[in-house]
């Protein structure tokens, strides 16, 4: 039966009861006003009929009841049914199905939604597969990959961690997997190391020297951060990270192999420059023998040449002592303008070559004295001279000076020639760069080891420069 025909009946049995209570109250009426109501003939006609009014009435009362109770039942019933459902399906429980086959009303709703649970079943089953043969296909190429990755998820736990990295950090895949890895990175030097770096961007990130397979290996580590936007594309979330280490051991060892090889054929090279430079020396005695003005030509362009190889051996020389990390600094006290007059005079030739006049800026009395390897720095200034003579005009001014500040001592070399575009201010320091074209002729190494010295010292070396007017190199040594 359906809500419409309860409710007709019930409302029905209702105005029947009503219409018989009535009726019952007119006759009764019609029996009071025909005869005597004080009659011995009257009462038993008026007692039968308040009677039946009782009797109607208390059954029309009770038929009212049982309709209100009833009748909200009747609805209430489908529509918890069918909430009930949907928080089963709220909660992923797509097994969930209505049967409403006795209520007409209900019946396509609950059809419907049975429907929708069957096909939310089977995407889910669908999606879940695709799911776990995804997981399946990465779990096997992060397997397969021989270099270690570990996957952390937005609460740095580990999501996943191969058995190179497991190798690597020396632990066990159960005692990994799932952990905190800043937990873990409490008991462990390495995981501590990298998981550092991961949570500063200014942390150092330099090769990690591991002892893995029973050899000493390097391992450079990147850091990729994983972010989603499938929920909304502008926002996106972040899902985690991943940190692979790349095995450089073999680059490693290669670069060393280089630094050797370099080191040995500058030092190889060193030799007989010095001898061609030396018969250069006499041949331009004039004990020996005059030369005519073609020969002069000749031998002064042989020993600028020999100087210059000269001066690329040393730089090259210079630079697989930093490589190798054999810097060997011997400090003593230094008074900074002796630096600054060797420079001069290693230079001066140059400078008188194309004209350039040398300044020199020094308070005498407001400078303290440097503790310092002098050789090097005074290499570093050498060279940042000989960069502002070779990159000015002709007939220009070049400044070398020294100044105390608050931490310490500046000494600068200044020209005023064509200066450095400031896209290039960082990388004129890289190892072989020179800015895209430069004609004056040049190995792009002094100014990186230059950088070097100065860092091995605790100092800096700093560029001020602006195209068209000039460049300014500040060395800043602690006094
Ligand atoms: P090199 O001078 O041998 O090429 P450096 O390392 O000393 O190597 O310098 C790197 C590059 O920086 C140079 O090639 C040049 O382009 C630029 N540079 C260095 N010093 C100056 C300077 N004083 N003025 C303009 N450019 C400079």
């Amino acid at each position: 039966m359906n809500i419409r025909t309860k409710l007709l009946l019930g409302i029905g049995l209702l105005a029947a009861m009503i219409i018989l209570l009535v009726a019952l109250s007119v006759v009764n009426l019609q029996i009071l006003t025909a005869t005597d109501p004080d009659s011995p003939a009257a009462m038993p006609g008026l007692d039968r009929a308040l009677l039946w009014i009782s009797v109607t009435g208390i059954i029309s009362v009770f038929i009212s009841v049982f309709l209100l109770i009833w009748l909200p039942h009747t609805i209430e019933k489908p529509i918890k049914e069918l909430t009930n459902g949907i928080m089963e399906i709220a909660n992923h429980n797509y097994d969930k199905r209505l049967n409403m086959q006795d209520k007409a009303e209900f019946r396509e709703v609950a059809d419907n939604f049975n429907r929708m649970a069957e096909r939310l079943k089977k995407y889910r089953e669908n999606t879940l597969t695709d799911i776990l043969s995804g997981k399946k296909f990465i779990e096997a190429i992060v397997n397969s990959i021989h270099e270690p990755i570990i996957g952390l998820n937005r609460d740095r736990e580990i999501l996943f961690i191969n058995k190179e990295a497991l190798n690597v950090l020396n632990l066990k895949k159960e005692e990994a997997l799932h952990q905190s890895a800043e937990e873990l990175s409490l008991k462990n030097d390495l995981l501590r190391r990298l998981i550092r770096e991961l949570i500063s961007s200014d942390a150092k990130k330099e090769p990690l020297k591991i002892y893995a397979d029973n050899k000493e290996s390097y391992f450079q580590a990147s850091y990729i951060p994983i972010v989603g936007t499938d929920i909304a594309p502008d926002e996106p979330r972040a899902l985690g990270d991943l940190i692979l280490l790349q095995n450089i051991t073999e680059f490693k060892e290669l670069d060393s192999a280089k630094t050797t090889f370099i080191s040995t054929i500058s030092h190889e090279l060193k030799t007989p420059i010095a001898a061609i430079l030396m018969s250069l020396q006499l041949l331009e005695d004039k004990r020996i023998g005059m030369l005519n003005e073609e020969q002069e030509q000749l031998s002064s362009s042989i020993k600028e040449s020999a100087d210059r190889l000269l001066g690329i051996a040393s730089e090259l020389l210079n630079m697989t002592q930093v490589e190798a990390g054999k810097l060997n600094l011997i400090p003593k006290i230094t008074k900074p303008i002796e630096l600054i007059e060797y420079a001069i005079k290693a230079n001066q030739v140059q400078a008188d070559k194309f004209g350039i006049q040398i300044e020199v800026e020094y308070p005498e009395e407001k400078i303290p004295k440097l503790f310092v390897d002098s050789e090097k720095i005074a290499w570093v200034l050498t060279n940042l001279l000989s960069n502002a003579i070779r990159y000015s005009k002709e007939n220009a001014r070049v400044i070398i000076g020294a100044q105390q500040d608050a931490d310490g001592i500046e000494l600068y070399v200044q020209d005023f020639g064509r200066g450095i575009d400031p896209r290039y201010h960082q990388s004129i320091f890289d190892r072989y760069f020179r800015v895209p074209g430069t004609k004056v002729q040049g190995s792009g190494l002094g100014l990186s080891i230059s950088k070097d010295f100065i860092e091995a010292h605790g100092g800096t070396l700093s560029v001020e420069s602006e195209l068209g007017r000039g460049s300014r190199f500040i060395i800043r040594l602690k006094a």
